[in-house]
């Protein structure tokens, strides 16, 4: 049975052993780093003098603890409990999806997008962790920013990731599939933007086991026979909820994208465009409210 003592070493040779067949060697690796500079908050030089370093009773308690969730599927984000997004560090837990690197796409591409806009006012429909909406709220410094998610665990997280970073957004309770028009209507939109869930059902059998028993469903999935519920009733309310001009930004699944630009032109949105993220998939569109 192998053996952890406080040498760096050891504890590593630990991590590689009560991974193995989790995750490959370099994940592994990887994985190590992101625990050591995270729970013990190592920077570069500690890595290079880590020979020279021993680890306390709490930190060894802490990386065991880390490798018995990690042994248990549970994704790294939320046994760390925070992620890297643009230039935020969130909070995540179970109740929001751990922000993907698509997403940060969308919202670089808003940025470029609509720099030259003076004082946006931005809706982020499905905020789950906040990501969207805190982003953009730190790039357009004049803007004004609300988000909105049918779970109000959700929408605690957020809260919270507002505070840890100190950005002002309007968070709100709100189920996009059943709400009136007075609800939503206090302001126009200059810019609305969602990733609402597009996973289909039917695409589970090809998952990650780890998304699947941990990251929330409901932040995930639709059935495939009405995969563009969400798309569709955010363009109805964008029908008087966003300005002649304004923008609207959707993160959308790959083999969407020809149906989706017909459903923005149904809903009367010119310059629609389907664009690909950094893996080559249909994965965001955009179009311009007549
Ligand atoms: N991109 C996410 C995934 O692949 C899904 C996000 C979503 O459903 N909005 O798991």
């Amino acid at each position: 049975m192998f053996t952890i003592d406080n040498t760096v070493k050891s504890a590593e040779s630990y991590c590689l052993d009560k991974l193995n067949g989790v995750y490959s060697d370099r994940e592994i690796r990887q994985i190590i780093r992101s625990i050591f500079s995270h729970l013990f908050d190592w920077n570069s030089a500690d890595f290079l003098l880590r020979n020279n370093k021993r680890l306390s009773e709490s930190d060894l308690l802490r990386l065991r603890e880390a490798i018995k969730e990690l042994q248990s599927g549970r994704p790294l984000q939320y046994v760390l409990g925070t992620v890297q997004f643009q230039d935020l560090s969130l909070e995540v837990n179970e109740n929001v999806l751990i922000p993907r690197p698509e997403t940060e796409e969308l919202v670089r591409l808003i940025g470029v997008d609509c720099a030259g806009l003076h004082e946006p006012r931005i809706l982020d429909i499905g905020t789950g962790s906040g990501c969207i909406a805190l982003s953009l709220s730190s790039m357009f410094k004049q803007s004004t920013v609300c988000g909105v998610d049918v779970d109000i665990n959700a929408l605690q997280v957020a809260e919270r990731n507002a505070r840890r970073n100190g950005i002002e957004v309007n968070f709100k309770q709100l189920d996009i599939l059943n709400c009136n028009r007075s609800e939503l209507d206090q302001l126009q939109w200059d810019i609305i933007v969602s990733n609402p869930p597009y996973v289909l059902e039917s695409d589970k059998s090809q998952m990650e086991t780890n998304v699947l028993e941990f990251e929330p469903h409901q932040a995930l999935f639709v059935p495939d026979n009405d995969a563009l519920i969400f798309y569709d009733a955010i363009l109805k309310h964008a029908d008087y909820g966003l300005v002649a001009g304004g923008q609207i930004y959707f993160e959308i699944h790959e083999n969407k994208g020809e149906q989706m630009k017909r459903l923005l032109e149904k809903y009367a949105f010119e310059q629609v465009e389907i664009m690909k993220d950094l893996f080559g998939k249909s994965r965001f569109v955009r179009g311009v409210k007549r």
